[in-house]
């Protein structure tokens, strides 16, 4: 193992263990969620079918500075994709407004640019987005978990694993699914471990095509993963319905964003604050 890789093992297990806000998953697994980040509009033309074929719907964490662009991952989504997620019963949630990096930026410049996030799905969708949240490139702090965890009813980040028998609100563990079909025997194995520890396992991925980007899918992968896991009788949630059913006390006690991080202060939609690092290639 890599020194810098060793580094980031580290970094992960520190962040996973600190600033935690717990809740016990129960009996409710096995759960499997599918999440798509940013995100490329094939997440849904392609993504939402299988999905919904074998009765699941995702998760779409939304970063609205995307709306209407084209990037190394392709073309990102519209405004009407966004309804039609919708209205599918599929989730939208928030991925901050510009993509931002938690490591990269101050706090304040973090936080506002997530409340920016939240107040753009508003002001699009025209009711309260979910409150649910992935931190961009999977960069949490320990600063960031601390101070967002409270404010939003769940962060996901990309920390491998299961979530469950205690499952940490601030830090939800998820997977990649990236590559072709030869990666399914991964996922597979991951359904079987989540089914017999009885946890809940969280997917997540960006694009889904053909070809996909390096940070995508294909269809093939995705039905594949999603037939084995309907055929092993897990149940499939997205995060917002699985907050819900392990927290409900969370998600009713869910309050609007805190005063003193005025998501008004700018215009949505208007260009966001120059952030090289948004434009980074690296992607989670
Ligand atoms: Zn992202």
């Amino acid at each position: 193992m890599s020194l810098r890789s060793q580094l980031g093992h580290v970094r992960r297990g520190i962040l996973s263990a600190c600033h935690q806000r717990v809740v016990p998953l129960g009996d409710r697994g096995p759960i499997v969620t599918f999440t798509f980040d940013d995100f490329p509009q094939t997440a849904l033309t392609a993504g939402a079918p299988i999905l919904e074929r074998y009765g699941a719907r995702a998760t779409y964490y939304v970063a609205m500075s995307l709306m209407n662009k084209t990037n190394e991952l392709g073309e990102q989504f519209r405004y009407e994709d966004l309804i039609s997620a919708q209205s599918s019963g599929h989730e939208i949630a928030n991925h901050t407004f510009s993509h931002l990096s938690a490591r990269r930026a101050a706090y304040d410049e973090f936080i506002r640019d997530l409340a920016w996030g939240e107040t753009a799905l508003l002001e699009t969708l025209g009711i309260h987005a979910s409150r649910n949240f992935a931190y961009p490139y999977g960069e949490a702090t320990l600063e960031a978990k601390k101070r967002i965890g409270p404010r939003v009813l769940s962060s996901r980040g990309t920390c491998r694993g299961l979530n469950g028998p205690e499952v940490d609100l601030n830090l939800l563990r998820a997977n990649r699914l990236y590559g072709d079909a030869s990666r399914g025997q991964e996922a597979r194995q991951l359904i079987l471990e989540n089914e017999a520890e009885k946890r809940w396992l969280i997917f997540y991925t960006h694009d889904v095509a053909a070809n996909p980007s390096p940070f995508g899918c294909t269809p093939e992968l995705l039905d594949a993963v999603c037939s084995f896991a309907a055929a092993r009788g897990a149940r499939f949630m997205t995060v917002a319905e699985a907050v819900q059913q392990i927290a409900p006390q969370v998600s009713a006690n869910q309050h609007p964003p805190a005063s003193n991080h005025r998501p008004l202060e700018r215009v949505p939609f208007a260009p966001a604050p120059t952030n090289q690092e948004s434009e980074r290639v690296v992607r989670q």
